[in-house]
């Protein structure tokens, strides 16, 4: 007779408890003591998981298998997400219609960009060199301002050209950066049906954005708010990508507060506690953290 393969069943198998940082009794504190493990017993590779966390994780939440396929693990245990997986999530097909730019109605006032709740609009000003000698430069998306190109000027810098564009995976096309350019009479934003190439147009000139460099401190007014938007590595710390409402004021508000305190003390230098409300959880719907800062 053939033996049966035998199945591991959990309810029948015998436990033994392994007791971690239990006294033996008798045991000296001091010798016991020594003994502890120097490392928690549920330590993380903290790169690794990050790594495995944007692959495997995000990945499989992408494919909308997340919940059903993912096993639960050290990380989902400990409520643990990587910070600015958000910036992996795509919006492009949430609205029927993406904000254009008109560059020769723009003064560079920076209002759009810090009004939007989305981190979908975002801006920099570059010395006029610097682009024109780029092969993938357009000049419909840049305006030659008073403020970035003439007083700079005056001052003996190089005029730069100021950008705006739109990151169409993270516009969720509510309006408000239109409504606002509008309210201040400039009318340089409008609304724009997406039809066959529309996405493509705007990924292609997101990734111009996104290559061209940052805005050279020398641009930045640090005692201006929306000047602080322009620089990306210490204000720019809430990425989009969070599943507020389309509008949502709060978020505007979130993103205003991060960039001025990342700007003033650096992103090291900060973290969120979070106490409860709408914020806590449109910035956490597993798997998607829109900070590049701690929080809780
Ligand atoms: S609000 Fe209008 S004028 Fe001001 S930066 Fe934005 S597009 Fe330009
Ligand atoms: S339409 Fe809304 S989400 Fe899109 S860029 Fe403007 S403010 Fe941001």
């Amino acid at each position: 007779m053939t033996e049966e393969a035998r199945v591991f069943n959990p309810v029948e198998a015998e436990v033994e408890e392994v007791p971690v940082a239990t006294k033996e009794p008798g045991l000296a504190k001091d010798v016991h003591e020594a003994l502890l493990p120097t490392e928690s017993v549920l330590s993380l590779d903290v790169a690794a998981y990050v790594q495995d966390f944007n692959a495997r994780v995000i990945g499989a939440y992408e494919k909308g298998v997340g919940s059903q396929e993912l096993p639960a693990d050290v990380g989902v245990a400990r409520s643990l997400i990587p910070p600015g997986t958000a910036a992996l999530r795509d919006f492009s097909y949430l609205s029927p219609e993406i904000p254009e730019f008109i560059a020769d109605k723009c003064v560079g006032c920076m209002t759009c960009v810090t009004e939007c709740p989305d981190t979908a609009i975002l801006a920099k000003a570059i010395p006029a060199s610097r682009l024109e000698g780029d092969p993938e430069f357009d000049g419909f998306h840049w305006a030659r301002t008073r403020k970035y190109f003439e007083v700079p000027a005056r001052k003996g810098l190089e005029g730069a050209l100021f950008g705006i564009f739109i990151d169409p995976t993270k516009c969720k096309g509510c309006a408000e950066c239109v409504e606002v350019c509008a309210a201040l009479g400039y009318d340089a934003l409008r609304m724009l049906r997406k039809g066959e190439g529309t996405l493509e147009r705007y990924r292609r000139a997101f990734n111009f954005f996104r290559h061209v460099g940052p805005t050279p401190a020398e641009y930045v007014n640090e005692k201006s708010l929306a000047d602080m938007m322009l620089a990306e590595e210490s204000a720019l710390l809430y990425v989009g990508g969070a599943g507020s409402c389309m509008g949502c004021g709060e978020g505007t508000a979130l993103r205003m507060m991060v960039a001025a305190t990342g700007f003033a003390y650096g992103p090291e230098g900060m973290a969120i506690v979070a106490a409860t409300g709408c914020n806590t959880v449109y910035c956490s719907t597993y798997p998607y953290n829109p900070f590049l800062v701690p929080w809780t």
